[in-house]
């Protein structure tokens, strides 16, 4: 249970992401029942008592991060500074994976992925009606659990996968029930060619002429979307969620088809990414922010794109309100959910600090995480998660693994040099 009263004292920064985007520097916070309720100076707030209090003096505080694409299920195990990830429908066991949610104090935002159409590899497939039954008995069942930690989603797997009549019957579940939408999108000239042929559209206007736009609607990756699909976005307040390491990873060609100064100039809601394992091999939303704030800069050989402030806005502030959580989390202001992330500015990759989101941004990577705070409770203190024996834990992933690929004959990719 989290205390009842944290205060989080004399921090060297706060990096409040407010309305003015104020850094305080020698802060503190007071966090009641789970919520901030007070943020300053720590001189002005020093007479204020907490059951608990973190002496803050070397640390430097951020809200946690949103990370919004992230497939968990094939994902390693996560210790950064993320509080709250959309997995786009690949946990395919909810009810086992509770107790975890439960006892690792993260947000989640979940769905069941579907399809009703042939897909170029494997996806799970049902009949349209099908489809639409298991959404809303999903959201039904899960969304709001764990006193709201746990959000659930529709979650049609792309346009090229799902009929016209499921991703507006999807639309329909998310717009009743109060919840959301999210889909992958965009995928680059030869899609381009087939919309044309098959819809006399762009993709984003064929979502569009389907009703699955709106505030509400959350398109993953969108490569290769042009100036009129930016404004479509725009105009329907349709958020974004781009993935930029899987982006660089996978050679999509972010400097014909990245999108992302265009997107936040209209001002689009784009929240960050990691995607999978496989695409991005790391889930560190500060190596993602790092990305975001060098990708655009080289593609167009342009020092002032994607700013550090912009990198980290996206991955809090704006990401909150492009996932639909910003009125609890993305910002250090009172009323907000009192979920805070801590890190150790005396390692070696934040000297010298004078410029601390360039610092963030530009020098650190989420291994400088020292403390992590959701809902107002620690779960990660002094490096370490305080729900898990770690050692135990990556034994038996490694042993799984290995027994899995004993089991079913599929191997992933071998080293190209001899393991001797
Ligand atoms: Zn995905």
């Amino acid at each position: 249970m989290a205390d009842h009263t944290l205060k989080i004292d004399n921090a060297r920064y706060v990096l409040t992401l407010d309305g003015q985007r104020r850094i305080i520097r020698d802060a503190s916070i007071l966090v009641e029942d789970g919520r901030i309720s007070r943020v300053g100076k720590a001189a002005e707030l020093a007479a204020l008592r907490a059951d608990r209090v973190i002496d803050a003096r070397r640390l430097l505080v951020t809200p946690g991060f949103v990370n919004g694409h992230m497939h968990i299920s094939y994902a390693h195990v996560v210790r950064g500074s993320t509080v709250c990830f959309v997995d786009p429908g690949s946990t395919k066991f909810p009810d086992a994976c509770l107790q975890a949610y439960e006892d690792s104090g993260i947000r989640v935002i979940l769905g069941e992925c579907v399809t009703d159409q042939d897909a170029p590899f494997k996806l799970p497939r049902f009949a349209t009606k099908e489809a639409i039954a298991r959404t809303t008995s999903f959201v039904e069942k899960w969304h709001g659990r764990l006193h709201g930690r746990v959000r659930a989603w529709a979650m049609p797997f792309s346009p090229e996968t799902c009929s016209a009549e499921l991703m507006q019957a999807l639309k329909r579940v998310a717009d009743e029930r109060g919840t959301a939408l999210t889909l992958h999108h965009g995928s680059g000239p030869k899609a381009r060619q087939e919309y044309a042929a098959r819809h006399g559209r762009r993709p984003t206007e064929y979502l569009e002429s389907l009703g699955v736009v709106g505030p509400n609607v959350v398109l993953a990756h969108c490569l290769g979307i042009d100036d009129a699909e930016i404004e479509c976005l725009a105009r329907t307040r349709t958020a974004v969620v781009m993935c930029p390491v899987t982006a660089a990873k996978s050679g999509r060609g972010v400097p014909e088809h990245g999108r992302m100064p265009e997107l936040l100039a209209k001002g689009v809601k784009v929240a960050l990414g990691c995607d999978s394992p496989n695409n991005s091999n790391h889930l560190d939303m500060v190596r993602t922010m790092n990305m975001a704030a060098i990708q655009y800069k080289d593609a167009r050989q342009d020092l002032r794109l994607i700013p550090a402030e912009a990198a980290l806005e996206m991955a809090t502030v704006v990401g909150a309100q492009a996932l639909n959580v910003g009125d609890d989390l993305g910002s250090i202001e009172p009323g907000k959910r009192a979920d805070l992330v801590l890190f150790d500015t005396e390692r070696p990759e934040w000297q010298a600090l004078f410029n601390p989101v360039n610092n963030l941004v530009y020098n650190a990577d989420g291994r400088s995480v020292h403390t992590v705070v959701v809902d107002g409770r620690v779960v990660v203190e002094d490096h370490r998660q305080s729900f898990v024996d770690e050692g135990r834990l990556f034994g038996k992933v490694q042993e799984i693994g290995e027994r899995l690929q004993a089991r079913t004959g599929i191997t992933f990719p071998r080293s190209r040099w001899p393991i001797v």
